[in-house]
């Protein structure tokens, strides 16, 4: 269970990156990827996913 950045969507605004519980959010290269492997969807931290939650793209991040 995780949820991806679609990189045709992302801005590379950088606010999903601060509120992942996770630090699953990593910066690479000045884009936005998510850490499949660290991310728990936020399970156990919040009802919802955060990165999805402040991202301001609709659909940026989907679950993967
Ligand atoms: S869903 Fe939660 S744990 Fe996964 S990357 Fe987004 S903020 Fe981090
Ligand atoms: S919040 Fe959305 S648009 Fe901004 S860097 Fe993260 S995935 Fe990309």
């Amino acid at each position: 269970m995780a949820m991806t950045i679609v990189a045709e969507e992302c801005t590379s605004c950088g606010d999903c990156l601060p509120v992942c519980p996770m630090g699953a959010v990593l910066k690479k290269k000045g884009t936005y990827v998510i850490d499949l492997d660290a991310c728990t969807e936020c399970e156990g931290e919040f009802d919802m996913p955060q990165c999805e939650e402040v991202c301001p793209v609709p659909d940026c991040i989907i679950p993967a």
